[in-house]
């Protein structure tokens, strides 16, 4: 059977008559903004054109124009970025002070912070069925490891107090209590700030096991943060053989803290207060 009727695809591109555009002589041109330049116009042909096709010209666009064009474009790109990346900071939990803060902006200025860089790098390369314990007075770095070990793991950032008042707030019917239950047993990482503050009734005692236990055995690492110190590294415990206030035993029961600390990697945050240290650095500096 013959193809009679039935034309190849070259044929059609030979009616089409396609012709290489021709770049014309330099010649110049006046931009409303920065005034003269010089280009080569181009001129064009219609695809389906034939012989006596005249074409169409385009002038060259104005160099600075397209250059301007192009620094907008990009600075508009960069804020865009960095507004997706305050987002994704709020959505996280993290406050504004450490949005700029990563690992690699910590001042590890004592051989004892340097030690626990290198151990939340390490968490945070291989966080796997992994928790953390830190304790030591406020100011101290602490939060600024933890953010930077969830900016690289992804997850949640809450204290003990705003996770009791979310879900005491769920009774209420604004949130569903089990939905944001799900989420922190969930998330990627889960840091629990000032986790001291988790004693005061048993509901919260209860939440908080869940939570541990959830995520344990779908060995996914927690950070918990607490501005007290062990009462094995008080001095008062030992003299007085109770807990002092700043004692995290003063706080939490014995099987809250046992299952907090079970398991966990303990990191003794004891030295000069970081932030002031990095105030008096700042302060030099100017
Ligand atoms: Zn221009
Ligand atoms: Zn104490």
């Amino acid at each position: 059977m013959t193809e009679t009727g039935i034309r190849k695809a070259g044929d059609i591109m030979r009616d089409f008559q396609y012709r290489e555009p021709e770049i014309l002589p330099k010649a110049e041109f006046d931009c409303p903004k920065h005034g003269k330049y010089t280009g080569c116009p181009i001129k064009s042909f219609v695809f389906f054109g034939n012989n006596d096709d005249e074409g169409f010209i385009t002038n060259p666009e104005c160099p600075k124009c397209v250059e301007e064009e192009s620094i907008r474009r990009e600075r508009a790109e960069a804020e865009e970025k960095k507004r997706k990346e305050i987002e994704r900071f709020i959505d996280m939990g993290i406050d504004e002070k450490y949005w700029p803060e990563t690992l690699s902006t910590f001042n590890a200025y004592t051989p004892e912070l340097e030690k626990h860089l290198e151990a939340v790098r390490k968490f945070s390369e291989n966080p796997e069925d992994r928790k953390l314990v830190m304790l030591g007075e406020n100011g101290n770095g602490k939060t600024h490891l933890a953010i930077g070990a969830l900016k690289t793991i992804g997850g949640l950032i809450y204290t003990a107090y705003e996770i009791g008042l979310i879900l005491r707030e769920s009774y209420y019917g604004t949130i569903n209590q089990y939905d944001f239950l799900q989420k922190l047993c969930k998330t990627p990482l889960l840091v629990i700030d000032e986790v001291e503050k988790v004693s005061e009734t048993q509901a919260k005692q209860n939440w908080l096991s869940h939570i541990i236990g959830k995520r344990y055995n779908k060995m996914l690492p927690v950070i918990f943060i607490s501005n007290c110190h062990s009462q094995v590294d008080c001095s008062y415990y030992k003299a007085k053989h109770e807990p002092c206030s700043k004692c995290i035993e003063y706080h939490l029961e014995n099987d809250v803290l046992s299952r907090i600390v079970e398991n966990g990697q303990v990191m003794n945050f004891m030295g000069e207060d970081y932030r002031y240290k990095i105030r008096m650095e700042r302060r030099e500096k100017q």
